[in-house]
């Protein structure tokens, strides 16, 4: 039996990715909803809601989705601290899946640079670059935060660390420092890179997202995995079962 999806967002450029796939990831678009439809309309009938929608439209869908108790799967970015809380009241109480970026490549990319930060150390200078296309709504993108999140917990530090763009900075680069700088332009999919820099030596970490497809597989993946999961707030890495990895 097809998962049966709401898929809030449904008019926007994931929202049409994500109708194209879930036929061949076994699941149907019960409810397709975008701004000025009402998700309540479709919330008893579906397995799971899908959001990739916008920032405002996400915390009336998790209350939604905690009334009827329905998993979410979150794709939208740049929710305010208040915004992001109440979505979260509704972990006690269902599944959320919510990931900056539901590709399989990415998510290994987290991965592998907090192997990096914790084998590398301070020593290494770190800057994360995204570029995205030109109607991109916020920067950084949720992608990149998530990476200097994971360069930050690695090395213990917190957004004291963090420089954002560098724009009229003087006197060289402070030590430990983190950066993160945001590109726009033109149709990119979403390209991050991490670069660990030392005197005499440079690794880079980076993935290139094509095609918007790669996002779509990732959060219909996530929504059949949320249906069968207990409440709690969880990542691509459960349901990609990283933890597995020794
Ligand atoms: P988009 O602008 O093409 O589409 C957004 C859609 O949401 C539009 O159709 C818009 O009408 C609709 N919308 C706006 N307000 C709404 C409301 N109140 N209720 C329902 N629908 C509403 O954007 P996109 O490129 O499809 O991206 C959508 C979101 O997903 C963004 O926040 C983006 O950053 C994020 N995103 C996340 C991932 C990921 O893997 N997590 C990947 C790509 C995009």
């Amino acid at each position: 039996m097809a998962t049966k999806i709401l898929l809030n967002g449904c008019k926007g450029r994931m929202g049409v990715a994500i109708s194209s796939a879930a036929a061949e990831s076994g699941c149907e678009i019960f409810g397709a909803c975008d701004a000025g439809d009402n998700p309540a309309d479709f919330i008893s009938g579906c397995d799971v809601a899908i959001d990739f929608s916008f920032r405002e439209a996400t915390p009336v869908l998790a209350d939604l989705c905690g009334r009827y108790g329905k998993p979410l799967v979150i794709g939208t970015t740049g929710h305010t601290p208040e915004q992001r809380a109440r979505i979260l009241k509704n972990a006690e109480k269902i599944a959320i899946v919510w990931a900056g970026n539901y590709s399989v490549g990415v998510n290994l990319l987290n991965y592998l640079t907090s192997v990096a930060a914790k084998i590398l150390g301070e020593s290494y200078d770190v800057e994360i670059v995204e570029m995205h296309h030109r109607h991109k709504k916020d920067a950084p993108s949720g992608t990149a935060e998530k990476l200097k999140q994971i360069v930050c917990e690695a090395r213990g530090v917190g957004e004291e660390s963090v420089c954002y763009g560098r724009h009229g900075q003087v006197g060289g680069r402070p030590a430990g420092e983190i950066g993160v700088h945001a590109l726009r332009g033109g149709s990119v999919v979403g390209d991050h890179t991490v670069i660990f820099a030392a005197d005499g030596e440079r690794l880079e970490l980076a993935h290139k997202a094509a095609d918007r497809k790669i996002f779509a597989f990732g959060a219909l993946r996530a929504a059949k995995w949320a249906v069968s999961a207990a409440p709690g707030l969880y990542g691509m890495e459960d349901v990609l079962n990283f933890s597995q990895i020794k």
